[in-house]
């Protein structure tokens, strides 16, 4: 089988600001491309505990080694997203293949779950409703806050010509439908139940982007929390009380004071500082407590580390894209 190497080298001697930790390996050997389908939901993966890929951990600022978030729980055979930031489903495909997870692959990703529509939340939709939608098992899940039908009206326009195209020409069209999101209005509670899959939604306080909700998740081997975006939340610490793991934001209270007085004003009320994020840690006490959609603002990425293990004895990682929880 052809293989290519896929080396992250040039990107490092063009990065500027933001660099990896110093033993990321960036080189990975991936299959060239490959076509899959799953007839039916596949019974592979049902004795697999439950997994957790970080697809994506950056914010809306351009970065050469952080895709938009994008946080993957993987169960029972299932890839379910929380959020799809730009870059999101390329990611998919390498960690499908980095960890022999085929229901990452983009076109069998069933279900999506966006917490707020800020654009670096959603900017990838379009490449996960419609990469290789003629082949897909079964439509794109989307359940979004209020906004999300327009959405999928807009998603609808952005692809008729393309599916006018494959649908009435001479290319077989395995799912004339796939195309088509199915979006759903969300709504705090139980959004989701299957077998012992739980997900559960909550109001998170993004300032005046509302609603804005976070997740739980639970399964039979697994308790997680993402925070999505939020200014410092107490309804979080208390879904995140013991969970295993928190997936949180963060804003680096050195890299915050960089910022002009208007965005500190902005900042300040949309999101966590990691001051704050020490104080939420020390009373829910997750048994790992995972950052995620960090602002550096030019300072050293372990500097919001230090800024929140200064305030916080538990233990807390600062996430990479393509990091996978539990640590085997
Ligand atoms: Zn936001
Ligand atoms: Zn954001």
């Amino acid at each position: 089988m052809q293989k290519i190497l896929i080396t992250f080298t040039s990107l490092l001697l063009v990065n500027c600001g933001s660099n990896p930790p110093a033993d990321t390996n960036y080189a990975l050997v991936l299959p060239s491309a490959r076509v899959e389908t799953r007839q039916t939901s596949s019974g592979a993966g049902l004795d697999v505990p439950t997994q957790v890929v970080v697809l994506g951990t950056g914010t809306p600022i351009p970065d050469a080694f952080r895709a938009g978030p994008s946080i993957a729980v993987i169960h029972n055979g299932e890839s379910y997203l929380f959020d799809v930031g730009a870059g999101a489903v390329r990611q998919a495909t390498i960690a499908r293949y980095k960890y022999d997870i085929p229901s990452l692959y983009p076109s069998e990703i069933c279900c999506l779950f966006l917490t707020h529509l800020h654009s670096d939340h959603t900017l990838d939709l379009s490449e996960l409703a419609h990469t290789l939608w003629w082949r897909r098992s079964s439509s794109l899940k989307i359940w979004g806050p209020q906004g999300i039908d327009r959405i999928g009206d807009g998603l609808l326009d952005l692809i008729a010509a393309d599916a006018q195209f494959r649908i009435n020409g001479v290319q077989p069209v395995a799912n004339p439908n796939g195309y088509k999101v199915r979006q759903e209005n969300l709504q705090t509670g139980i959004v989701l139940k299957k077998d012992d899959l739980v997900i559960e939604a909550f109001l998170v306080n993004h300032g005046d982007i509302n609603p804005a909700f976070g997740f739980k998740i639970t399964t039979d081997d697994l308790s997680i929390v993402i925070s999505g975006d939020t200014a410092y939340s107490e309804l979080v610490a208390e879904k995140a009380e013991g969970v295993d793991l928190l997936f949180h934001e963060v804003i680096s209270l050195e890299g915050l004071e960089r910022n002009s007085p208007g965005f500190q004003r902005y900042h300040n009320s949309v999101h966590t500082t990691s001051e704050e994020l020490a104080r939420l840690a020390n009373i829910a006490q997750p048994k790992k407590l995972v950052l995620y959609h960090g602002l550096f603002y030019g300072t050293e990425e372990s500097t919001v580390l230090d800024e929140i293990k200064a305030l916080y004895n538990g233990e807390v990682v600062l996430a990479s894209d393509l990091d996978k929880f539990p640590i085997d």
